[in-house]
């Protein structure tokens, strides 16, 4: 024993590990304090640039890899972690926007982001409009002097529309002076580069900032919450961080880790689920209690030919059914209620398939793309497809399906 009480003991013990250490996954540092060797060292400007080590809520060396990581995902340069894909969503919106501006917002866009441009937004003299992501046209006649943000989101939320993304974005360019964020949830990083999205034909054509909700893909375990905001410009990377500094944004190590043990599987779950999903949206279609299936990749869905402008050739494992009109939303609600395998609740990206019925009349300024009927959005998991199908088929069979 030293000559310290355990306690001191305990906190001040000289032992450390030996150097050497070698392995695949990264250490979890966590920390509030960081230490400093001395006080010269205390007194030494730290740039934030993601270089040093200041305070444990900016950074330590395994939240500074998952952002790195997260970066080269999305083809960027530079990565800001959030605890969610909404605190994403509101550092970029409170982060650029000021007194007068106005944002511009897809129709279909998500849900909480509607309620932060129509609810929180205006409180600080910041008004938002509404655009159809499926009319370039009409959308570049609503920017205006105003205009400092316009939001994308691709595919659009729940009901799936794929946007002109290059019409948009050509407008945006063409206008001036306006900065692009997409919600790109949907793509992860794995269906396009949102920042060069069709270098074919379209090279240099790329949105500023690309915001994902790691809570789906990336983490892919529905075990944890968090979110990144990607650039490729440092000035405006700067503007975030400093936001991103005001508002506290911290992060738990533990869940870093998560979601760096998710990374590696991210493209081989990204296409599994691609490929069942799609089978399950075209056996869906061919159902005669379907009006409609919503999915960028099937013909006739709405925004499927800007899908396939990107010819990047990926999509998430989401499609939605519009039941035919002449089923009551408490019958849909049967039909999800008598579904086996499919869990009922938000999210998705994680093993297990979901299903949600949801009333689209409310969520939506400018209309619906689809005839009339209620909306089932299904999240497919990691199942055998022919187990989600069979399920599907029992459920439709003992609620909707005609004798
Ligand atoms: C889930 C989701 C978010 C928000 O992510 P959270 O981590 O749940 O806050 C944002 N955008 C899209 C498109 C999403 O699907």
């Amino acid at each position: 024993m030293s000559k310290h009480a355990i306690s001191t003991e305990q906190i001040h013990h000289p032992y450390v590990a030996p150097e050497g250490w070698d392995a695949f996954p990264v250490g979890v540092y966590k920390a509030s304090t960081v230490l400093f060797k001395d006080t010269a060292d205390l007194h030494k400007p730290r740039p934030r640039d993601g270089l040093s080590y200041r305070y444990g809520l900016h950074g330590t060396p395994t939240s500074y890899t998952l952002a790195a990581r997260i970066a080269g995902l999305e083809r960027a340069e530079q990565c800001l972690l959030v605890p969610s894909g909404l605190a994403a969503v509101t550092l970029i919106s409170l982060g650029l926007l000021r007194p007068g501006d106005e944002v511009l917002v897809p129709d279909n866009v998500y849900g909480q982001n509607r309620y932060l441009s129509d609810g929180f937004l205006p409180q600080f003299g910041i008004t938002r409009r509404y655009y159809d992501p499926l009319d370039a046209a009409a959308f570049a006649g609503l920017l205006s002097e105003k205009t400092k943000l316009v939001w994308l989101e691709a595919a659009g939320s729940i009901t799936l529309e794929f946007p002109d993304l290059i019409g948009l974005l050509q407008a945006c360019k063409a206008h001036g002076g306006v900065i692009t964020a997409i919600d790109n949830t949907w793509g992860s990083g794995v269906a396009f580069n949102a920042f060069e999205i069709a270098p074919q034909s379209h090279p240099g054509l790329g949105v500023d900032i690309s915001m994902q909700a790691l809570t789906k893909y990336a983490s892919g375990g529905a075990d944890v919450l968090m979110g990144a905001v990607c650039t490729r410009d440092g000035q405006l990377h700067n503007r975030l961080n400093d936001a991103h500094e005001h508002l506290g944004y911290g992060l738990g190590q533990n869940d870093v880790e998560l979601v760096l043990r998710g990374l590696p599987t991210l493209e081989l779950r990204y296409r599994a689920q691609d490929a069942s999903t799609r089978a399950l949206a075209r056996w869906m279609q061919a159902r005669p209690e379907v009006a409609q299936v919503l999915h960028p990749a099937l013909p006739g869905s709405p925004g499927h030919e800007y899908w396939q402008a990107l010819s990047s050739g990926g999509a998430a494992c989401l499609f939605s059914v519009v039941f035919k009109p002449e089923y009551s939303a408490a019958d849909v609600d049967a039909f999800v209620d008598a579904l086996q395998l499919f869990g009922i609740g938000y999210s998705w990206a994680g093993p297990m398939s979901l299903a949600v019925p949801y009333d689209m009349s409310r969520s939506r300024s400018l209309g619906l793309p689809y005839a009339a009927g209620r909306l089932v959005r299904f999240a497919i998991g990691l199942e055998a497809e022919a187990d989600l199908r069979a399920d599907l088929e029992q459920a439709l069979n003992a609620t909707l399906a005609k004798a």
